[in-house]
């Protein structure tokens, strides 16, 4: 079996293919096609939303079925804000990193004056399977809650995983190996979801 997973996120499609190459499903990624068009607007106000935008214009444009997710971070004490925002969360420009390294400087002063007890969070990971008819084949969503750190913790994972910090295990979701993170990660818990779904044809 093989699935192609319409993202321009690196560090999404290297999760997700190594969650998904134990079952055997290879990924194919945007990069194996030549006529991949401009990256949709995602005007949604929701993360499923944006994730059916994503999945219907790529499976459309690619005439292929495709999955595609949007997820983000939703911090309690902010009601719920990065949110949808979460990727622009600080509005800079340059590298993938240079905006993850500005939206955790922004979220830190964001939090700065909130205090221990109140600093709940969860990422969260809306995905959509959807064929080039526009009809939606699964959809699925999933959960990472944690705690917003006072400081950045931690080299791996990628975005946010710095400042998620998991109190049962005292570390933040960026020092987890990956296959820990994958095992409780929103990404996971969709992708496992996601795939029953399409299993049992639900
Ligand atoms: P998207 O690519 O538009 O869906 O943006 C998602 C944004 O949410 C990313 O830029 C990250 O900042 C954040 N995000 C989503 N998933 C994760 C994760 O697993 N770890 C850390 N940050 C994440």
């Amino acid at each position: 079996m093989e699935i192609v997973f319409a993202t321009s996120n690196p560090h999404k499609l290297s999760e997700v293919r190594s969650m998904l190459q134990p079952s055997g499903i290879s990924v194919r990624s945007l990069d194996d096609f030549s006529n991949v068009p401009p990256e949709p607007v995602e005007d949604a106000d929701t993360f499923f939303g944006n994730a059916r935008i994503k999945a219907r214009a790529y499976a459309a444009a690619l005439n292929v079925r495709c999955l595609a997710e949007d997820s983000g971070l939703s911090v309690d004490a902010l009601s719920g804000a990065p949110g949808v925002h979460s990727a622009r969360y600080a509005g800079a420009s340059g590298s993938r990193d240079e905006r993850d390294a500005a939206n955790n400087k922004k979220l830190l002063a964001a939090m700065a004056n909130v205090p221990d007890g109140q600093r709940g969070a969860r990422f969260v990971c809306s995905m959509v399977v959807a064929d080039p008819d526009g009809s939606i084949v699964a959809e699925a969503e999933g959960y990472y809650h944690g705690v917003i750190a006072r400081e950045a913790r931690g080299a791996g994972g990628f975005g946010y995983d710095p400042l998620l910090w998991l109190p049962d295990v005292n570390k933040t979701s960026a020092e987890l190996a990956p296959e820990q993170k994958h095992a409780r990660s929103h990404r996971g818990q969709a992708l496992r979801q996601l795939l029953s779904r399409l299993v049992v044809g639900k």
